[in-house]
C-alpha cells in the first residue's frame, strides 16, 4: 500500500511531469504555428515534395496527442491520490506493486489487469475495415 509520504512524493513527481508536458505542448504548438503547411511547403519547394509539409504537421499532431494523453493520465492519478485510492488497481481493487508505481506513477491497473485491458482495448482503437 502507498502511505501518505509516498503519495505526497508521487504527487510532486506527477505535478513536475505535468508541468514539463505542458511546457512541451506549448513548444510543439509554437512550432506548429511556424510550420504551417504553407510555410513548410515554401521551404520544401526545392525537394519538390508536398507531402513533406503534411508529414511534419502530422508528427506534431501525434506528439501533441501523446502529451495530452499523458497529461490526462497524470490528472487522473492526482485525482486518485486526493481520493485516497491511489495505488489500487481500478479494475480489481488490489494494490499495485510499489515498484510498478515507481516505474510508472500513472499506472492505474495491476499488471494482470493492464495486460487484459491492452488486449481488449488497444485493438479497439485500430480502425476496422
Ligand atoms: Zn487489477
Amino acid at each position: 500500500m502507498v502511505d501518505q509520504t509516498q503519495a505526497l512524493d508521487f504527487k510532486l513527481r506527477l505535478r513536475e511531469r505535468a508541468a514539463q508536458l505542458r511546457d512541451e505542448l506549448q513548444r510543439t504548438r509554437a512550432k506548429s504555428v511556424d510550420e504551417t503547411p504553407g510555410n513548410v511547403a515554401e521551404r520544401a519547394r526545392d525537394s519538390e515534395d508536398d507531402s513533406f509539409a503534411t508529414l511534419i504537421v502530422d508528427t506534431n499532431l501525434s506528439e501533441i496527442e501523446r502529451d495530452v494523453d499523458e497529461l490526462r493520465m497524470i490528472d487522473s492519478a492526482l485525482q486518485r491520490i486526493n481520493a485516497g485510492t491511489y495505488g489500487n488497481c481500478v479494475d480489481c481493487g488490489q494494490s499495485i506493486p510499489f515498484a510498478r508505481l515507481r516505474a510508472e506513477p500513472t499506472a492505474e491497473r495491476c499488471v494482470q489487469c493492464q495486460e487484459l485491458y491492452e488486449k481488449t482495448h488497444v485493438s479497439a482503437r485500430t480502425p476496422s475495415l
